[in-house]
């Protein structure tokens, strides 16, 4: 099938490397000035002209089967333009759920989802009466466009509500949040096919670095009631969404509850271990999903972890080691960029925690 990706990260590119050995054909959509070197040579890449949308958008694309994400920030009027000249998965509407965080938490609330406790606020009364509300600490985040921790402030005390106000008429719409006292940090990768099929991976443990994830390990070493838990969160979003495609859903353990904070509509980071561990992988998953094919397995037999490559590249020592992959996107090096991973797997679990603390420590603590 001749599958379109909007943009052209790595996402992008990992889904374009799962796609060929199936015979799908790529073509990426560039927004003006963006980079494209994660894409080259793996399909046509098309930058966006402001006339390109509805049928000229769909022929600049070169007529494809089915036009997919790799962000969720997209136009997603835009998107819609194509709805009737081929599928667009997943929906324009699905995707504007996950570019609001406010119009997420609620949507994810009227499900019985829990969330953190949240308010609105558009300005600086309403900042000061949802901090005041919810009680210190709190986090302030800017409702669109925040990712990695951008566009969003920890609030401990009065002098710090007291900053963010005098700025408040330059902020956008935030959220603020209360503090959720968790105990870690999961995910759970799943995915929906058009004719309704769902498959989930095992929860996965995520630990962040300066808000931006660092590395994940799966299973998570949990009880079988929270991965049942997770399981029943994300198939009962999936299946409210009408939702195709592979989605992660970010969450907050605390205690033995689970705590919705984020949903990425698009395959994720801290899925990119399902590429080490014998499984189907995230990206063919979407790709199955998306062009309405059964779904390929989700359940590792191996437990599988994934280390951020942040602004580094990965010596060859450890590259070396034979049960690490070694993957890397084209970019060139800045700090704290994304610029490539390692998945690790084995049938030891303590032994792989144990490689995984030593590759990370060695990686950036020198
Ligand atoms: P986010 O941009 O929402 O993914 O948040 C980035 C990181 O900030 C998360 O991975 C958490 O470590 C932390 N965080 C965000 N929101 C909360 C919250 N309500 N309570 C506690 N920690 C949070």
């Amino acid at each position: 099938m001749h599958i379109a990706i909007v943009g052209c990260g790595q996402l992008a590119r990992m889904m374009a490397l799962a796609g060929w050995p199936m015979g799908h054909r790529f073509t990426f959509l560039a927004s003006p000035g963006e980079g494209t070197d994660c894409v080259k040579g793996l399909g046509d890449i098309v930058v966006h002209t402001l006339e390109m949308e509805d049928k000229v958008l769909f022929e600049a694309l070169g007529k494809p089967d089915v036009v997919t994400v790799e962000r969720e920030h997209v136009n997603v009027e835009l998107l819609a333009t194509l709805e009737p000249h081929c599928a667009v998965s997943p929906s324009p509407a699905a995707i504007k759920y996950c570019q609001h965080r406010g119009r997420e938490k609620t949507f994810l609330n009227s499900l019985g989802i829990q969330t953190a406790p949240f308010h609105l606020a558009n300005n600086a009364d309403e900042l000061s009466a949802g901090v005041k509300a919810l009680g210190f600490p709190v986090f302030v985040k800017t409702c669109e466009e925040g990712y990695d921790g951008y566009g969003q402030w920890v609030l401990r005390n009065d002098d710090d509500l007291d900053k963010l106000v005098a700025e408040a008429d330059k902020l956008p719409e935030v959220v603020i949040e209360g503090r959720v006292d968790f105990c870690r940090e999961l995910s759970l990768i799943a995915a929906r096919n058009a004719s309704g099929e769902c498959v989930f991976y095992p929860l996965t443990e995520n630990l962040h670095r300066n808000g931006i994830l660092w590395s994940s390990l799966a299973p998570a070493d949990a009880p079988a009631d929270l991965h049942a838990k997770a399981k029943e969160i994300a198939d009962k979003l999936l299946n409210a969404m009408e939702y195709v495609g592979v989605v992660a859903i970010e969450m907050f353990q605390a205690g033995d509850e689970l705590i919705v904070n984020e949903i990425a509509p698009r395959v994720h980071n801290s899925g990119h271990w399902t590429q080490g561990a014998g499984i189907c992988t995230q990206f063919e998953n979407h790709l199955r999903a998306i062009c309405d094919f059964g779904l390929g397995n989700t359940t590792n037999n191996q437990h599988a972890a994934m280390v951020n490559l942040l602004g580094i590249e990965a010596p060859k020592e450890i590259v070396s080691e034979s049960n690490v992959q070694h993957h890397v996107y084209n970019k060139s090096l800045r700090p704290g960029r994304k610029v490539g991973h390692l998945n690790l797997a084995s049938d030891d679990r303590a032994a792989l925690e144990t490689q995984l603390q030593r590759i990370r420590s060695s990686l950036y603590e020198g």
